[in-house]
């Protein structure tokens, strides 16, 4: 019997994230990872095709190492930028007789979606079912194995996405001899990081990347909307910079070590020494002047995601906010949203031992959709557990 692992694709402003996995009871078992920094990329999207390609397939190989298996097939994420999200309501007939739905049904009405909608300069990257509805009389999320005799409806959530963004990024990952089994846009990828109640109330997801602070809204059980902010943890590290006088590395290297985004938390006592631009001697500072500027900045950041969930025509979010991404992992980022907000504030981590790191949010989440696709389309998948 071959096992059948899920192979995840994370290509990030800052560094690219390859996670093996395999289905383990409800969950995913972490087999191995693989991370490379990289400059290749810009915004989520690929800047520098040669340095791209090339993270990409280190990563690939670090994982294959980690993980001791070969790696052929991938799940590629997509990032909420170039895309748009809109509901579409298709419908496939029967003959009048009865047809019990199996999984290729359910393909065959979200593939209606796809064919329907193809336009010359845009792509489907997602249909995601909201809701089935079989012989316009039974709502259920999964008709399989019941029986219709006139018709089976999807009311589904479409995310599209500028075809040539998504064609190079398709051709950089094949380049580097995988096969891209398919792409989750992370729009719907954040919804497997919530429990059923926060996606039912109205939770807010935003993931502060390195270039990108990307922003989902889930209510009533599905994705609302999704957008993103072009401004994340590099815009942090250049306003320290600029603030203290020092080099961009420099100034990443501290905001890691020292950073702190609450100033009235953060401590005078916690002191490091820094070499300013044109200056021999080292100076010092205090995690709280550090605080002072990274404060001022992911403040920022959080007014800008005030003004999309206003733009979307939300102004309470009764489930509250989940902060996730690498700069998640800024201390204080908690208190200071807590502080900006009414709602209730946690942090994701993924529990899965090897990726205990928000900045894995993303890459494991897209592993998720892979399984909740395959389940719904009843894709064979042999699992040795
Ligand atoms: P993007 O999602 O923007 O395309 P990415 O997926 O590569 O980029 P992540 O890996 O989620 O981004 O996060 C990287 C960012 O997190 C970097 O800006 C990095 O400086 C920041 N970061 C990582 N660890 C810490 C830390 N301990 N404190 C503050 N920032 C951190
Ligand atoms: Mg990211």
């Amino acid at each position: 019997m071959e096992e059948h692992y899920y192979v995840s694709v994370d290509i990030g402003s800052s560094s690219v994230k390859v996670v093996v996995g395999e289905k383990f009871h409800n969950g995913i078992n972490v087999i191995g990872t693989g991370q490379t920094f990289t400059t290749g990329i810009k915004n989520g999207m690929i800047d520098d095709f040669d340095v791209a390609q090339h993270a990409i397939k280190d990563t690939i190989k670090k994982a294959q190492i980690a993980s001791g298996i070969e790696i052929e097939d991938v799940f590629l994420k997509m990032p909420i930028i170039y895309s748009e999200i809109h509901d579409v309501v298709h419908e496939i007939k029967f003959d009048g007789s009865s047809t019990e739905i199996t999984g290729e049904h359910i393909e065959d009405v979200l593939d209606g979606i796809r064919d329907k909608n193809s336009a010359k300069d845009i792509e489907i990257i997602g249909v995601y079912p909201k809701m089935f509805k079989v012989d316009d009389l039974h709502e259920v999320s999964d008709p399989k194995e019941m029986v219709a005799t006139q018709s089976l409806s999807v009311d589904a959530g479409v995310i599209t996405m500028e075809r040539s963004v998504l064609v190079n990024i398709l051709k950089c990952v094949e380049s580097c001899g995988v096969h891209v089994l398919d792409v989750y846009s992370d729009a719907y990828n954040y919804q497997h990081i919530l429990t059923p109640t926060e996606v039912e109330l109205g939770t807010c997801v935003i993931d502060i990347g390195d270039q990108l602070t990307q922003v989902a809204y889930y209510e009533r059980g599905t994705l609302f909307d999704a957008d993103h902010i072009p401004m994340a943890g590099s815009v942090i590290s250049e306003d320290i910079a600029e603030a203290l006088n020092i080099s961009f590395d420099d100034a990443e290297k501290v905001k890691e070590q020292y950073g702190h985004a609450f100033y009235d938390l953060a401590s005078e006592q916690d002191v490091f020494n820094v070499t300013q631009i044109d200056a021999e001697a080292p100076v010092a500072f205090s995690q709280k002047d550090l605080s002072d500027v990274i404060e001022g900045t992911v403040e920022e950041i959080f007014l800008e995601v005030f003004d999309l969930l206003q733009e979307m025509g939300l102004d309470k979010i009764n489930g509250g906010f989940v902060l996730t991404g690498g700069s998640s992992n800024l201390l204080g980022i908690k208190e200071l949203l807590t502080d900006m907000v009414s709602e209730k504030v946690r942090i994701h981590v993924p529990q899965q031992m090897g990726i205990r790191k928000p900045e894995f949010t993303s890459a494991i989440s897209t592993i998720s959709s892979g399984i909740i696709f395959d389940e719904l389309l009843d894709y064979v998948t042999i699992n040795n557990h």
